[in-house]
C-alpha cells in the first residue's frame, strides 16, 4: 500500500510513501523527510506509486485508528484549501498536543447524565422572537444576533444550548479570548453542570486531553473554549455560537491562518448545526451578509427590564488644552464626575489602550527617539522595571539620562501609559481603591478573575484598563465609564481603524450602567466631530454601518473585495526587497484582470525581531482568480525553491500591520 501523507511542515503538497497494513484517515505516522524525521497525516491510500519515484517506507504508525473524526477532517481540509495552508499542520492544530491513543483507552469514567436545569427568566419578547428564530431552524442556517451589550443575549445562547440538548444534539460556544470563557462557564455550568467541558490555551497540557477526551467520548456534550476549540469533537452537532463574532481574535495570526467564525460556518454547514453569531456591533461582514440575505438577522435593540443605554458625551480636548492652558491627562468633566461616582459608592472604568509609564522618550533637543534595536518601533517606558521596553519582541534598556545622539539632557517622556494613569488617579483620589487591568498586571488567567471578582463584588473603586477591560463583563455596579485617548486607534494605517474604533468605543461604553442606575460614558478626543464618535455617542450602529459601507464600496475593500496579503521576510531590507518585488513580478505576469496587485512597499512595522518586512496586498472581485494566482504563486516559489516560512500568505487579512 501506498500512502499520500501530509507532513506537520509549512509545505502545502502531499508526499507518497510506503505503508504496510490498513490505516484509518487520517492516521497519525512519522515518516523519513529529507535528513529529519517528522509527523504527518496519512490523508490518501492508494495500490500503486507513481512511476519513477523512489518512495521510502513511513517510519512509524502512531494510530492506526485515527483521532479525528470526519467531520472534522472534512473541515481541516477546507480550511487547508480556503487560507493556503499545509494540511498536516492543519490537522495538528486539531488535537491537543502529545495526544496518543493510549490516553484514549486508559481513559475511565462512568457516563454522567447531564441534567437541565431550566431557566429562571421569562424571555423579553425581542428575546423570544430570537430564540424562535433559532429553534425553528431544522438543519444549517446562520443567525446574526445583533442585540445591544445588555440586551440578554448570553440568555439566548443558554436557551439555545438546552434546545439542542433536549433534541439529543450537542454545542459548541466561542468566545474571542480567554478572559471571557470564566463568566461564560459560571453562567453555563448553573444550567448544564457537569455536561460542560472547556477547551483554551490556559490549561495544562494534561488537563486538555481530559477534556479533550470527555468530549471525545460523549460525556461533556457542551463545549466553552477560544478559536481552536472549533476542532472540539463533538458529534452530532446542533448549535455553534460565536460570541463577539466581530472579534479579531478569532482570525489566527500564525500558521495555520483561519478565521474561526467563518470555518465555524463551514463547520456548521457540513454538521447541519444553526450557527448564532452573536454582536452588539457585527462585523461589516456579517452585516453585509445579513443585508445580502445569507445570514438572518435578528435584533434585541434594548437592554433588558427597560434598562437604558449609557449616556455618551464626548468632551474637546482641544478646548479643554485651550482653556487649562497646558497638556492634561483628564478633563474637568471626567475628573467631576469621577469624584461624584466616589461619592455615592459607584465604580469606574478608564479605558487607555496604551500599558506601561510612557508612551515614548524623545530628545527635545535633536529630536532622536528611543527606537528599538530589533523592531522599527518606539520602546515604552515603564516605571515598574524603570526600562524601556519594546512591546514586540521584548528588548529592555536603560533610558540614561542623556540622548545617545546629540549628549543634551532635555529628554522628554511623551503620552501617557496606563501606569502613569493608575499613579495620576492614587494622587487624585487617594482615599480611592485603585486598580490596573493589562498584560503587565494580569500574567496568569488567574490574577485576570481575581481583578475581575474584584470589581463586581464592590472592593475596586477605580479600574484603569486596556482593551482586556471592554470586553463582555457585566459589572452592575460601574456607572461611569472614561475613554483616554480615544483618537490613538482612528489613526492607524488600516482600513478597519475606524471599525475597530467604533467597536471598541462602543463595548467600553457597554459596561456602564448594566445595574439598576443608570450609565455615562466621557470619551476625551481632539477631533471630537469625527463620525465614529458621534455616532457611537447616539449608539447608531447602522448609520455608522452605512457610512463604512460606502468607504469600503468606492475603495474596493472587503466586504465588496476579497483580501490576501502577502508578506516577505528577510534578514536585510534589500533581500526583503528584492524577494518582494520578485513575487510582485510574478503576479504581475500572471496578467488577470480581475485581480489588482498592491505594493511591494515595505510593512508599516518594516523591522520586527531583527527581521525586515515587505508586503503585497492582492485584491479581486471573487475567490477563484484570487486562489488561481496564489495556487501558481506557491507552485513558483517552491520550484525556486524559497522557503515557505519567507513568504506569508494570509488570506482575508485582518490587520495589515
Ligand atoms: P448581553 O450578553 O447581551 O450583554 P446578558 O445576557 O449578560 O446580556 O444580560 C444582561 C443581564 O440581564 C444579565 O444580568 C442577565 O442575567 C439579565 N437578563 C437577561 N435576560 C433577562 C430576562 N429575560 N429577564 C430578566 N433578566 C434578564
Ligand atoms: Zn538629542
Ligand atoms: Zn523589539
Amino acid at each position: 500500500m501506498f500512502a499520500e501523507v501530509a507532513p506537520c511542515l509549512p509545505v502545502t503538497r502531499t508526499f507518497i510513501y510506503e505503508i504496510s497494513g490498513s490505516v484509518e484517515l487520517p492516521a497519525r505516522v512519522t515518516i523519513p523527510f529529507g535528513k529529519r524525521e517528522v509527523q504527518g497525516f496519512v490523508v490518501g491510500l492508494r495500490n500503486e506509486a507513481p512511476p519513477g519515484l523512489t518512495v521510502r517506507p513511513v517510519t512509524e504508525v502512531l494510530d492506526s485508528e485515527t483521532l479525528v473524526r470526519p467531520d472534522v477532517l472534512e473541515l481541516c481540509r477546507w480550511i487547508a484549501r480556503y487560507y493556503m495552508a499545509p494540511l498536516g499542520e492543519v490537522l495538528k492544530g486539531a488535537l491537543p498536543p502529545a495526544i496518543t491513543r493510549k490516553h484514549l483507552d486508559s481513559f475511565d469514567s462512568a457516563p454522567l447524565r447531564p441534567e437541565i436545569v431550566r431557566s429562571p427568566v421569562e424571555l423579553t419578547p425581542d428575546q423570544q422572537r430570537a430564540f424562535d428564530a433559532i429553534a425553528k431552524s431544522d438543519g444549517f442556517r446562520t443567525i446574526l444576533l445583533h442585540g445591544v451589550t445588555g440586551s440578554g443575549k448570553t440568555e439566548i445562547y443558554l436557551r439555545a444550548v438546552e434546545h439542542v440538548r433536549r433534541q439529543g444534539k450537542t454545542a459548541l460556544i466561542l468566545a474571542p479570548e480567554i478572559g471571557l470563557t470564566p463568566q461564560l462557564r459560571t453562567r453555563f455550568a448553573e444550567r448544564f453542570g457537569p455536561a460542560l467541558a472547556m477547551l483554551h490555551s490556559a490549561l495544562t497540557r494534561k488537563q486538555r486531553i481530559e477534556e479533550w477526551i470527555r468530549i471525545y467520548r460523549g460525556l461533556a456534550p457542551i463545549v466553552i473554549g477560544t478559536r481552536s476549540a472549533l476542532f472540539a469533537p463533538l458529534a452530532n452537532i446542533g448549535v455553534i455560537i460565536v460570541d463577539e463574532e466581530h472579534e479579531s481574535s478569532y482570525k489566527q495570526d500564525d500558521m495555520p491562518r483561519y478565521h474561526a467564525r467563518d470555518s465555524a460556518i463551514v463547520r456548521a454547514q457540513k454538521a447541519g448545526a444553526v450557527v448564532v453569531l452573536g454582536s452588539a456591533t457585527p462585523s461589516m461582514e456579517s452585516f453585509r451578509n445579513a443585508e445580502l440575505g445569507r445570514y438572518e438577522c435578528v435584533r434585541l435593540p434594548e437592554r433588558v427590564e427597560k434598562r437604558p443605554l449609557p449616556a455618551v458625551e464626548i468632551v474637546n480636548m482641544r478646548e479643554e488644552y485651550a482653556r487649562v492652558g497646558k497638556q492634561t491627562v483628564f478633563s474637568q468633566r471626567l475628573i467631576g464626575a469621577i469624584e461624584e461616582r466616589l461619592g455615592r459608592g459607584e465604580q469606574t472604568i478608564i479605558l487607555l489602550n496604551r500599558r506601561g509609564y510612557s508612551a515614548f522618550l524623545l530628545c527635545r533637543r535633536c529630536g532622536y527617539s528611543f527606537e528599538c534595536r530589533d523592531c522599527s518601533v518606539s520602546m515604552t517606558y515603564h516605571q515598574s522595571i524603570r526600562r524601556l521596553l519594546c512591546h514586540y519582541c521584548g528588548l529592555t534598556r536603560k533610558p540614561g539620562s542623556e540622548c545617545p545622539e546629540c549628549s543634551s539632557e532635555y529628554l522628554h517622556y511623551v503620552g501617557e501609559g496606563t501606569e502613569q494613569v493608575e499613579s495620576h488617579l492614587n494622587g487624585m483620589f487617594p482615599q480611592a481603591r485603585v486598580s490596573r487591568i493589562d498584560r503587565d498586571t494580569m500574567r496568569k488567567v488567574r490574577d485576570f478573575d481575581r481583578a475581575l471578582g474584584d470589581l463586581r463584588s464592590g472592593k475596586t473603586d477605580i479600574v484603569v484598563g486596556t482593551q482586556m477591560i471592554a470586553k463582555g463583563h457585566d459589572f452592575p455596579g460601574v456607572t461611569l465609564v472614561g475613554v483616554l485617548a480615544a483618537d490613538a486607534a482612528l489613526s492607524l494605517p488600516d482600513f478597519r481603524a475606524a471599525e475597530r474604533t467604533f467597536q471598541l468605543l462602543t463595548q467600553v461604553a457597554g459596561r456602564s450602567g448594566r445595574g439598576d442606575t443608570p450609565g455615562e460614558v466621557v470619551i476625551q478626543s481632539y477631533f471630537p466631530d469625527h463620525y465614529t464618535f458621534r455616532l457611537v455617542a447616539t449608539h447608531r450602529f447602522e448609520e455608522f454601518y452605512a457610512r463604512e459601507v460606502h468607504f469600503r464600496r468606492t475603495m474596493f475593500y472587503p466586504p465588496f473585495t476579497v483580501l490576501a496579503g502577502i508578506m516577505v521576510l528577510e534578514s536585510s531590507r534589500e533581500r526583503a526587497a528584492g524577494l518582494a518585488r520578485e513575487v510582485g513580478d510574478f503576479l504581475d505576469g500572471i496578467r488577470d484582470r480581475s485581480i489588482r496587485i498592491l505594493g511591494p512597499a515595505p510593512a508599516p512595522l518594516e523591522k520586527l525581531n531583527r527581521t525586515y518586512r515587505h508586503q503585497l496586498l492582492i485584491k479581486s472581485a471573487s475567490r477563484e482568480p484570487l486562489r488561481r494566482a496564489l495556487t501558481a504563486l506557491q507552485t513558483h516559489l517552491s520550484e525556486r525553491k524559497v522557503s515557505p516560512t519567507k513568504v506569508l500568505i494570509d488570506v482575508d487579512p485582518i490587520s495589515l500591520l
